[in-house]
């Protein structure tokens, strides 16, 4: 028999597990509008994601800085296993 949850939990708490591992992943979110792009830290994603108990099909969104109009990420998995990627917008 394997086990079945191998997989790393998602992450619900705040804390950072301090084990050395500098991780900087960040969620490459592009401009709808004007297509500028802009990383942003995987944990303010994150929190932002767990913070907004809205709609579960929509990605955390930011307002592009140049333009205002609304971004998505190029690829992002959320808190609940959804995954969000620009081609579901962007055709
Ligand atoms: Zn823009």
């Amino acid at each position: 028999m394997s086990p079945v949850s191998k997989k790393r939990r998602v992450a619900k708490k705040k804390k950072k597990p301090h084990n050395g591992l500098r991780s900087q992943e960040i969620v490459k979110y592009i401009c709808l509008q004007c297509s500028m792009t802009e990383e942003i830290p995987l944990n303010v994603v994150r929190n932002f994601d767990v913070m907004d108990d809205g709609d579960p099909t929509v990605p955390p969104q930011f307002s592009c800085e140049e333009c205002g109009g609304g971004m998505y990420p190029e690829y992002y998995k959320g808190v609940h296993g959804d995954e969000y990627k620009i081609g579901d917008v962007r055709k």
